[in-house]
């Protein structure tokens, strides 16, 4: 039979606007010792803007900014929301077919009888288009219609405002190791992990590098504490799932991603987490 204080501490969690689905999750993560984080929507707003569009030579940024609309016009991804909000004019959907969107790659679709893509350079090369880029700081959305490259557009996040804080705060609960893991590029990576004081980071993630880079460092955790998850999108389940504990960002988080999580947190502010791991070790305090 579970204590009664147990449900005190999902009680004292809820009040918080931490959702604890179980209390055999409030006692794990009083043991939390690694915690890993997906980038985007959870240590960062998730809400892009375009910074910069970068035309070809004798390309119309203009015509950039439209192909890449229309290609993500079916999109919800925080990138797509972008884009859109930046291109000022009409979406024609009829101009708009063979609409494929790919995880942690981006769009491909035919506008105008065209072949566009729209996304980062594993897209590119898997269409064998000859790209390049000048920006090294941003998310970098490369286009190209009918094979050819015809530009790119630079997107940026914003930090959360409570993310550095949430990271020093688990590092002063206990915690012993932080890990961002990212689908976005390298550099993007490394300066938001510096910016934060993560321990470490994984980029240029595909949604099962994710999976496997949890379990790799499941493997390292293995008889020493347990590991918690943080993440936001549909292509977070299966990580929120593998981990000991799931934690998801409720307000703006995906069905898929709240319905495989272990932990809600309900106004998705990273810093909950260590105060989700406080409430714990004190009810297990007390259960003890
Ligand atoms: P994160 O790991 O940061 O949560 P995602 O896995 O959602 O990000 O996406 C990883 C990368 O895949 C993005 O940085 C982007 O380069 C590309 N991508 C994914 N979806 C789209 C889209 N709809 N349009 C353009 N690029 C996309
Ligand atoms: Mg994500």
């Amino acid at each position: 039979s579970v204590p009664l204080s147990f449900f005190g501490g999902i009680g004292g969690a809820s009040r918080l606007g931490i959702l604890v689905k179980g209390s055999n999750y409030l006692e794990a993560l009083g043991d939390t010792e690694t915690v890993v984080f997906d980038k985007t929507g959870t240590l960062t707003d998730g809400t892009f803007s375009v910074v910069a569009v970068h035309p070809e030579t004798d390309v119309d940024p203009d015509l950039i900014l439209s192909v890449a609309a229309h290609a993500e016009a079916y999109s919800d991804h925080p990138i797509a929301l972008s884009v859109k909000e930046a291109y000022s004019g009409p979406i024609d959907r009829e101009r708009i077919a063979d609409v494929e969107e790919r995880g942690g790659h981006g769009v491909r679709a035919t506008i105008d009888e065209r072949v566009v893509l729209v996304g980062n350079d594993k897209l590119m090369c898997e269409g064998g288009v000859d790209y390049h880029d000048c920006e090294l700081t941003g998310t970098i959305l490369h286009v190209s219609l009918d094979g050819e490259y015809i530009g790119h557009i630079v997107i940026a996040d914003v930090i959360k405002e409570d993310a550095a804080k949430a990271i020093a705060e688990l590092h002063a609960v206990g915690v012993k190791r932080t890990v961002m893991l990212t689908g976005d590029r390298k550099e993007v990576a490394a300066a938001v992990a510096a910016e934060l004081g993560i321990d470490e980071y994984r980029a240029q993630l595909l949604p099962q590098d994710k999976v496997a880079a949890v379990e790799k460092l499941l493997d390292e955790t293995t008889g020493k504490g347990k590991l918690a998850f943080v993440g936001d999108g549909i292509n977070d389940a299966p990580v929120l799932t593998r981990a000991d504990i799931g934690i998801a960002m409720g307000a703006m988080g995906s069905d898929a991603a709240i319905e495989a999580a272990d932990i809600v947190l309900m106004d998705d502010r990273p810093s909950n987490i260590a105060k989700a791991i406080h409430v714990a070790r004190k009810t297990m305090g007390i259960v003890r």
